[in-house]
């Protein structure tokens, strides 16, 4: 019943570079800055305006923003 309520942790990044799809999981208590990709070892950082990987290059964005509770 409460499961729509619950924070994503699961986003899947689409890297700009060579548009590989990678889920990962993102940790709910920091922001990812630096990001790996693993099909081209691009490191992805956030566009200028977002605060870590996730807000940037996932579809779902970083977990203190889904709360609405702006960056960490
Ligand atoms: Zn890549």
């Amino acid at each position: 019943m409460d499961t729509d309520a619950e924070t994503k942790t699961r986003s899947t990044i689409t890297c700009p570079a060579c548009g590989t799809r990678t889920p990962e999981t993102m940790p709910t208590d920091a922001c990812q800055f630096f990001y790996e990709c693993p099909g081209c070892g691009e490191v992805l950082r956030p566009k200028p305006g977002d605060c870590c990987v996730f807000c940037s290059w996932g579809d779902v964005p970083c977990p203190p923003i889904q709360a609405d509770k702006g960056c960490c």
